[in-house]
């Protein structure tokens, strides 16, 4: 499902459904669905108000669903695209690695080599690429330009941050 898709898809619904609706209603759709999240998910815990498997499952399915739909709505309002700030997020969070450095999750910047020209670059180790080994910025351009390797960055990372870091 594309996320763009269903954004569009919701804010014409609730356009034609309630077209006087505001951002701090749909906000506070959020906050309602999420205590419907955490009730269902504390009864269960808590083995109380006939919280079975079943009915804890089908609960905790409709709150996140209920949740995310009023999040996206949120977004309608505010003009705010939805699948921009999942992706800048992730895109944030997955350079961290919070295994090999608990306190900041930051990886460190060491002395990497190129793994085409064995070119010695500044960056962080990628972790699908074997030890000690990046891209340098020469390399990239070359790639990039020449257009063999598709999804570059995914292989590689970004520059300034995984290769080629300047003054270091
Ligand atoms: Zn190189």
């Amino acid at each position: 499902m594309d996320l763009c898709l269903l954004q569009e898809e919701l804010n014409t619904w609730l356009n034609y459904n309630f077209p006087d609706t505001t951002s701090d209603k749909q906000l506070k759709g959020v906050m309602e669905e999420l205590g419907e999240l955490c009730h269902a998910d504390l009864k269960s815990d808590q083995g109380i108000r006939g919280y079975t498997p079943k009915k804890t499952s089908a609960e905790t399915m409709d709150a996140i669903g209920d949740l995310v739909i009023y999040l996206i709505n949120y977004c309608n309002k505010k003009e705010i695209n939805f699948k921009e700030c999942i992706f800048m997020a992730k895109d944030t969070i997955m350079k961290r690695d919070w295994v090999k450095n608990p306190t900041n999750g930051e990886v460190p910047v060491e002395q990497l080599k190129c793994c085409l020209c064995g070119k010695d670059t500044a960056g962080r180790q990628r972790p699908n690429l074997p030890k000690g080994q990046s891209i340098c910025t020469d390399c990239y351009s070359w790639l990039e330009l020449a257009g063999i390797e598709k999804h570059l960055a995914d292989t590689y990372g970004d520059k300034g941050y995984h290769f080629g870091i300047l003054g270091v």
